[in-house]
């Protein structure tokens, strides 16, 4: 079984930035991901607060960044999904899909997906006019219908992004406020491309193959109303990736990890860091500074039991 220092789960910001400051404190580092690194900088397209990258820098100019970086001191990434977690006297067993490896400690840092509507045809038509990246998937509908889903900097922010493509981007948001951050707010009311449909849920989305309409319902007047678009992009929250945590570190009634100020969570030598821990504020800025104060944790549980 291979053995390092410390293992980091997720090559997100937050991971990225641990490996930056493990690597540097000359631990023997490896940092894991399923595919590929730059976790959730991969649904965006630019940056838009990150000190240092202003003028709308693509997003993928600063995960290579943090993945150079990391790599030059010393990180090694391997691409395998961790599955679990497990104590074996002094030594965590992490268990891959493919393979296992044995580390004195863990830095979980496996950021969050975006949650389901869970509606009727969602699941179906999922990949064919229903998505939930519009980096991904706004190039297929040039000239087309969008409607964007959710109240939050997602929804507006994305649904912005996708007015490059479609003829129309319709946000559909279940109060008659946006939660959004009030400049995004203010971009969707004057945007051309941009219509809001406030106090209105959908109900269902309907298509043979693609999608084709949504079934929307008012919910201060109870109506009910056809409406007929190419695509649906969702964006109603998020969703930590802490299933394989469950019943070995404690976790909120929605997955979230439960951590200190130290990133230090209820596991001995298992730290938490970036968007799937109970906090406020979920940035690029804080997932990195996150990955760093766990990274140094991490460095001092080590060097108390040498
Ligand atoms: P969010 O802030 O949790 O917003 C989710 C939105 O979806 C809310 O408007 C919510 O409505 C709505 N919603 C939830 N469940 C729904 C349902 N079943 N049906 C219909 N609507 C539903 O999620 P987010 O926008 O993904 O943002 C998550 C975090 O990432 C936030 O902390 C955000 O600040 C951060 N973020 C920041 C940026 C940026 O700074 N540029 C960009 C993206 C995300 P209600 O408002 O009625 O609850």
């Amino acid at each position: 079984m291979k053995e390092f220092d410390v293992a980091i789960i997720g090559g997100g910001p937050a991971g990225l930035g641990a490996a930056i400051y493990s690597g540097r404190a000359m631990l023997k580092t490896v940092l894991f991901d399923k595919f590929g690194t730059g976790g959730q900088l991969n649904s965006y397209e630019k940056i838009a607060n990150y000190p240092g990258f202003f003028e709308d820098t693509p997003t993928y100019r600063l995960s290579e960044s943090l993945l150079a970086h990391a790599q030059r001191f010393g990180a090694e990434i391997i691409y395998d999904e961790i599955t679990s977690i497990s104590d074996d006297g002094e030594w965590k067993v992490l268990k891959g899909l493919a393979d296992s490896y044995k580390v004195r400690a863990s830095i979980v840092a496996t950021g969050v997906r975006y949650k389901n509507l869970g509606v009727e045809g969602e699941e179906g038509l999922r990949g064919r006019g229903v998505s939930y990246c519009a980096t991904c998937d706004g190039p297929f509908f040039v000239g087309k219908d969008i409607v964007v889903v959710g109240g939050g900097d997602s929804a507006l922010q994305e649904a912005q992004h996708l007015t490059q493509f479609g003829r129309e981007v319709t946000i559909i948001h279940r109060r008659d406020e946006f939660r959004a951050y009030p400049d995004l707010r203010e971009m969707v009311q004057k945007h051309p491309k941009i219509k809001c449909l406030m106090n209105s849920t959908v109900q269902s989305i309907e298509g043979k193959d693609f999608v084709e309409g949504i079934i929307i319902k008012n919910v201060v007047t109870g109506e009910i109303s056809k409406m007929k678009t190419d695509a649906v992009f969702i964006f109603v929250g998020l969703q930590p990736n802490t299933e394989f945590l469950s019943g070995y570190a404690d976790l909120d009634d929605y997955g979230y990890v439960k951590t200190g100020e130290d990133m230090s969570t209820s596991k001995k030598g298992v730290f938490a860091a970036g968007d799937i821990r109970i906090k406020d504020v979920r940035q690029v800025i804080t997932a990195v500074s996150d990955g760093a104060i766990a990274a140094q944790s991490a460095w001092k549980y080590m060097s108390c039991r040498k």
